[in-house]
């Protein structure tokens, strides 16, 4: 963190729904009409201050301002550029920063065209989880985003790119499913009508396999889909990676996976970072096919992205083939891709570390045995 001094913590208006925004404007004495005015500010013409707001009236704007923030995230920095992926940093009221990665689409997925934009959000400062590939995990959990924090990403990202977002992933920062109230309010601030009107079949939730709250999710009326980081097939391989499978270890995360499909729930994907020597023998990949196929979940195979103060290294691409190989010849539907990003330190959490320890990161002790 810098020394800078805090900024009030008033609710950020972009997380306020427009029921409250209605009733709050009633109490205020404002006549119901400014609802849908303030709504076009935030919401579709993305504006970041109560100056901005030029068809309302110079006392509702001090009102507001005495009640909320106008945007809840200071944009602090830009890293790469608009025909690559562009990492955003944004400073939050309390000195904290949290980071979001708008990534272009892969052409050869839409028809050859080459401008729809995913943009990967946070959902925690830190993260208490300690995958052991994640730069997020290594300072540790620090807090959660609220609503207005997660849906003010994606404002910001349109407005600092001019562009629009067509894909949520909630893949960024901390493990989207340890803050689900937030996350469930801001994604309805998202798919909201009157507010983004995002389509949640363009939204997908990513988690490191949270079994009481996936089985909670599926029961959720919307149609968002669903990516599991799962990166071992077997238990013992992937307790070595990630900590959380000695909570919940693969037989009840694949039950309550089942449970999802069972709901008639659409999109499932198995996240798999590929590391050198610890999860890419082809008896790993022949598990994950079973795992697959029982699941009819697409695979994404994502070679290892080298993170400051970590030892694993990325196989070699030959390697990564004969992996993929083996999921497809298993019927299985699995890409490989290199990870976009490599040179803006794209992978989660690494600009915000960077930015609140300095450029040498140290990996803390306590999280070399996690
Ligand atoms: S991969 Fe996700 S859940 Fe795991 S430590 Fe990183 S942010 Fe947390």
């Amino acid at each position: 963190m810098d020394s800078q001094p805090v900024i009030a913590a008033l609710p950020g208006l972009c997380g306020i729904t427009p029921d409250a925004l209605r009733r709050w404007l009633a109490e205020a004495g404002e006549p119901a009409f400014r609802c849908a005015q303030i709504l076009d500010w935030v919401w579709r013409k993305k504006a970041d201050s109560f100056d901005a707001m030029t068809n309302l009236s110079a006392p509702l704007r001090l009102k507001l301002a005495s009640a909320f923030r106008a945007h809840p995230l200071e944009h602090r920095e830009t890293r790469g550029s608009a025909d690559t992926t562009r990492k955003f940093l944004f400073r939050l009221h309390d000195g904290r920063y949290v980071e979001s990665v708008l990534i272009p689409a892969n052409p050869a997925l839409y028809g050859g065209r080459s401008d729809r934009r995913t943009l990967c959000v946070s959902s925690q400062v830190g993260c208490a989880y300690g995958c052991r590939f994640c730069a997020s995990g290594l300072a540790g959990f620090t807090r959660n985003l609220d609503a207005a924090e997660i849906a003010g990403q994606v404002l910001a990202a349109e407005r600092l790119s001019g562009e629009r977002v067509d894909n949520l992933v909630f893949m960024g920062m901390g493990e989207p499913l340890a803050n689900l109230r937030h996350l469930l309010d801001a994604v309805a601030l998202l798919t909201g009508t009157e507010t983004l009107n995002l389509g949640a079949r363009h939204l997908t939730i990513s988690t490191s396999g949270l079994v009481p709250q996936i089985r909670e999710l599926a029961d959720h009326p919307q149609q968002f889909g669903l990516a599991i980081s799962l990166h071992g097939a077997s238990d013992d391989v992937r307790e070595a990676i990630m900590p959380v499978n000695r909570k919940w270890p693969l037989a009840d995360l694949l039950a309550a996976l089942d449970y999802w499909n069972s709901r008639g729930r659409r999109k499932l994907t198995l996240e798999y970072i590929l590391i050198d020597d610890v999860n890419d023998s082809d008896a790993q990949a022949r598990l994950l096919a079973r795992h697959a196929r029982r699941l009819h979940a697409k695979v994404n195979l994502i070679p290892y992205n080298t993170v400051d103060g970590l030892d694993w290294r990325r196989p070699d691409e030959s390697r990564c083939r004969k992996f993929r190989d083996i999921l497809v010849q298993a019927g299985v539907r699995a890409t490989l891709r290199l990870e976009k990003g490599h040179d803006i330190d794209a992978a989660c959490g690494q600009l915000r570390l960077k930015q609140e320890t300095g450029e040498g990161l140290v990996r803390p002790a306590a999280m070399r045995g996690s």
